[in-house]
């Protein structure tokens, strides 16, 4: 049984069946790269998991809870946080008041209130956002404008706006898209490191194959909304089916 366990996924907009019936098992403490060409369904499968859309048929099974019904934050709350395509960080905000936004969400209510009035006081907050910014190398940076940071910097502390709330599950979707080759080589180096020393689950969509063979233990190649072969990245490599989804991009 895995961390993650989606049946029979379903979802259609309108006259398209976006995804036709997935199946997904991610194993804890693994990095798992679902791939496949443009439009095969990769980012609406997970805006399932983490409740942007509801499927029309399935369960998604998280930790043993389902996560169907739940809201986005009560998912967030269950332990599964999220990385956007676009990096979704406040351009106009410090890096250090970006890392602040994840730290309250994770707390509720009327204590959540409490504490972003009390802003000065919680040093607790503070020592744990800078002691991952420490991680992630950007202690340096806690006083830098977001909308000046170069686009491998905006991702690295997107994952830090993630990790700060110990998420168990992990979901980026295309992190090094768009990205130059340093910051992309960054990035896997980042991810590796995140890996190898804390204890988490990675689900990574990914176009980039250099990417996913740096980093993922399996693969879901997914096509037309339907997962064609789940496999170690040695076998997907060779694997003739892999290559003729691509071919049809
Ligand atoms: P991928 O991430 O693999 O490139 P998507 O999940 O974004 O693919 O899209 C799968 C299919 O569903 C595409 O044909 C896309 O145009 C369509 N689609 C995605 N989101 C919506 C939506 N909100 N409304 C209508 N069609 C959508
Ligand atoms: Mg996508």
């Amino acid at each position: 049984m895995g961390i993650l366990e989606v049946k029979g996924v379903g979802k259609r907009f309108g006259g398209l069946q976006a995804l036709g019936d997935v199946n997904l098992s991610v194993q804890e403490n693994t990095v798992h790269a679902i791939i496949g060409p443009n439009g095969a369904g990769k980012s609406t499968l997970l805006n399932c998991l983490v409740g942007k859309l509801i499927p029309d048929t399935g369960s998604v099974m998280f930790d043993g809870q389902s996560v169907l019904g739940r809201s986005p934050h009560e998912i967030n709350q269950m332990g599964i946080s999220r990385v956007f395509q676009t990096p979704e960080i406040f351009a106009d905000l410090s890096v250090m008041e970006n890392m602040m936004i994840p730290c309250f969400a994770k707390r509720d209510g009327a204590f959540r209130m409490h504490a972003m009035i009390n802003m000065a006081s919680e040093r607790d907050l503070i020592e744990k956002a800078e002691k991952m910014l420490s991680e992630v190398g950007m202690l340096e940076k806690t006083n830098m404008l977001a909308s000046a940071m170069s686009r491998g910097d905006k991702r690295r502390l997107e994952i830090a706006m993630c990790l700060v709330q110990e998420p168990k599950l992990l979901l980026l979707d295309e992190p090094t898209a768009g990205m130059a080759r340093a910051d992309t080589n960054n990035t896997i180096a980042l991810l590796k490191q995140i890996k190898e020393e804390r204890d988490i689950t990675i689900a990574i969509i990914e176009h980039d194959m250099h990417v996913v063979f740096s980093l993922a233990d399996r693969i879901t190649v997914l096509a037309q909304g339907t997962p064609l072969v789940e496999d170690t990245p040695d076998n997907i490599k060779g694997n003739p089916k892999v290559k003729e989804a691509y071919l049809g991009e």
